[in-house]
């Protein structure tokens, strides 16, 4: 039996997460305070979700302002919220149109379907085709899971949906090989995060930009992990200065609400015509409340610039600790505040010690843990952050149970 298995569950919730036995009554800015009463440093965000924190005084008072007047209407019916979201996305942005959704899969999804349609009303129907990298991570539908290809997350769900042809992330001369008549897109993460935190060369993101143009192929950047100020840009895609033809987000576009949007240039979105899409919560005015309060603080003066000194900081000490204890540790990967540390030693064991220590992190593939710091994070905090993986990392491997206090 393997040990996942012999976790023994009680409650009734489908046992599809390998949960730690830890639950959290209320968080403030980077800390959560467990129900045992402990307080945890959160590197985790909820997966890079928590952009500001939790309970961030400005986002709590527009969720309750917008609670108190008016929830969900459908999109039977025009909602400024949306439009004033999408009118400030598409102002900050590459892009002309926006669609709201609820969660990244379906941004993903979303953008799929934009690129096929994009070719079939051009009058191109054979070209349906879409090219998706190694390593990838686009959400847990069929159909995203079709587009990411990874062994683990498909295996007994077949069949998939078809139209999916994957190449070696980085490898551009891969990628002009895999092109057919039928190529409609290219699918790509500017960082891959589940991955492992493998952040794609500028020039790489150049020269698909160039080859899709070359071919007449959509470029299409799922920024659902990397979008949103956590790359210390609002978007990963402006550190290489190329533009997509289309991008998903998610994640900290509504801070801890669930929200995601995919956003289209005028041209890739041609085919998006009423009727073509839908999703009943999409947009609604609570999420959109929220995602309009998001960007009111993450486009306020020098916070960004803020966020990449905080990012440069973090990874300057990071970097030292790697230096110090290589057995440990091999290696510091990221853009801004979406770093990985790469393990030597296991990284679920690493988090687990740090776990105890009273850190919280995120693994991800090639034995990394990530580091997602909430985008407010202070100095202090990323100090103490640092203690703990030294700490951890100069008690390695020792594993007896004595455990200093962490001041
Ligand atoms: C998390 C993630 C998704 C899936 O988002 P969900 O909200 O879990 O559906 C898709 N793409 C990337 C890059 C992600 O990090």
């Amino acid at each position: 039996m393997a040990e996942s298995e012999t976790v023994s569950v009680t409650d009734p919730l489908m046992p599809t997460y390998a949960r730690a036995d830890l639950a959290f009554e209320r968080g403030e800015g980077a800390y959560l305070y467990a129900t045992d009463g402990r307080r945890y440093l959160d590197f985790a965000a909820g997966i890079a979700v928590n952009a500001l924190g939790h309970a961030h005084p400005h986002l709590v008072a527009a969720l309750n302002a917008q609670a108190a007047k008016l929830w969900h209407v459908s999109n039977l019916f025009r909602i400024p919220e949306a439009v004033r979201l999408a009118e400030r996305l598409v102002a900050h942005s590459f892009a002309d149109r926006v669609f709201f959704c609820n969660s990244g899969a379906e941004a993903v999804e979303g953008l799929i379907k934009l690129a096929r349609k994009h070719h079939h009303h051009a009058g191109r129907p054979e070209r349906y085709r879409i090219i998706t990298c190694s390593g990838a991570f686009h959400g847990r539908t069929l159909t995203t899971l079709s587009a990411a290809q990874n062994p683990k997350h498909v295996e007994g769900f077949g069949p998939l949906t078809e139209g999916f042809d994957q190449v070696a992330f980085g490898n551009l001369n891969e990628l002009r090989a895999a092109i057919t008549g039928e190529t409609a897109a290219v699918l790509v993460e500017p960082v891959q995060g589940e991955g492992g935190i493998r952040v794609a060369d500028p020039d790489y993101l150049r020269g698909l930009r160039a080859v899709c143009d070359e071919y007449g192929l959509l470029l299409l950047f799922d920024e659902v992990q990397t979008g949103l100020g956590r790359t210390g840009r609002l978007f990963a895609y402006e550190w290489a200065g190329v533009a997509p033809d289309a991008m998903a987000l998610a994640k900290g576009l509504g801070g801890g609400f669930p929200l995601g949007a995919f956003l289209a240039t005028e041209s890739a979105a041609a085919g998006m015509t009423a009727g073509t899409h839908g999703s009943t919560f999409g947009g609604n005015p609570l999420a959109m409340a929220v995602g309009n309060a998001v960007l009111d603080v993450l486009l306020a003066d020098g916070f960004l610039e803020d966020v990449q000194a905080k990012a440069q900081d973090l990874r300057g000490k990071l970097e030292r600790i790697v230096a110090r204890y290589p057995a440990v540790v091999g290696e510091v990967r990221g853009l801004g505040l979406l770093l990985g540390l790469r393990c030597v030693v296991p990284n679920t064991t690493f988090a687990a010690r740090l776990r105890e220590r009273g850190l919280l992190v995120v693994p991800a593939g090639e034995n990394v843990v990530r580091l997602l710091p909430p985008l407010v994070i202070g100095a202090a905090e990323i100090d103490k952050a640092c203690d703990i993986i030294t700490r951890v990392c100069a008690d390695w491997p020792r594993e007896d149970g004595a455990q200093e206090a962490t001041a």
